[in-house]
């Protein structure tokens, strides 16, 4: 059984963003990238599936620009068996990464697709729900719990108050929840193995997807700064306060 994880190459989480003064995005100019987390919890999955004998192949595959083979490089020290770069510098919508991941799957031919919910930068959670649409395959969003069977897969799904169980007909497309695993940190041994881990980088013009843009960002500011806190002496100055100054109750 072969596993594709798709991994983005986002702003690092513990990254304080700065809006450009423009407002055209966040600015991105020296600072630290990383996988993104979602990413890294997919990869934990496929590496663990691998390790429980139920998959036999993970491929880990970015669309992005070249920087992003350092983030495919960590998903092979993780434990990924090889990595494919499409190369491009353009910021791809979901429905483009979508569709140029359909293109590798048509190649690389997964039996399942693991990949993160939500990409931390724009906060989308729709790659893969459009993937599985685009594919025709079954989907499993937030899972935080995947067990693979003979052409299928059963997976728990975290919904709102509760938890869903979910069997799926393989090839099928899951997005992982934060509560799927504890992701590992790569042992240096595994990293020093992974520069020599098969990384193939391809153009994304050879792959004849058209990634035309449907949405325009028309701006994009900071939330609003926090005003300072005071203290109360009682709980009834609190409830006249929540009643007369934040007109909450
Ligand atoms: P999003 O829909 O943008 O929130 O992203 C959801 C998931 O889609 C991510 O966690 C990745 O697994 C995948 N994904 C999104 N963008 C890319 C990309 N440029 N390269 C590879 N995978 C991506």
């Amino acid at each position: 059984m072969k596993v594709l994880v798709p991994v983005k190459r986002v702003i690092d989480y513990n990254v304080k963003a700065r809006v450009k003064p423009d407002q055209t995005g966040v600015d991105l100019a020296n600072v630290k990238m990383s996988m993104n987390p979602f990413c890294e919890i997919a990869v934990e999955e496929a590496v663990r599936l691998k390790e429980q004998g139920a998959v036999t192949e993970g491929v880990s595959v970015s669309i992005g620009p070249a920087q992003a083979q350092e983030t495919l490089r960590t998903s092979l020290a993780m434990g990924a068996d090889r990595a494919i770069l499409v190369q491009t510098d353009q910021d791809l919508e979901p429905l483009a990464v979508a569709k140029v991941l359909k293109a590798v799957i048509a190649e690389e031919n997964p039996d399942v697709v693991i990949m993160g919910k939500q990409a931390i930068d724009g906060d989308n959670n729709a790659t893969g729900q459009m993937l599985s649409a685009l594919l025709d395959w079954p989907q499993a969003t937030f899972a935080s719990k995947v067990e693979l069977g003979s052409g299928e897969a059963t997976v728990t799904r975290e919904v709102d108050g509760g938890l869903q169980t979910l069997k799926v007909a393989l090839p099928a497309v899951i997005t992982a929840y934060l509560r799927l695993n504890d992701t590992r940190y790569a042992s240096l041994p595994n990293i020093m193995k992974a520069k020599k881990k098969p990384l193939d980088v391809k153009e994304l013009s050879s792959l004849g997807v058209d990634t035309t843009s449907h949405l325009k960002v028309l701006k994009v500011t900071e939330p609003p700064k926090r005003g300072g806190g005071v203290k109360v002496e009682s709980a009834a100055e609190l409830v006249n306060k929540l009643k007369t100054e934040a007109g909450v109750i």
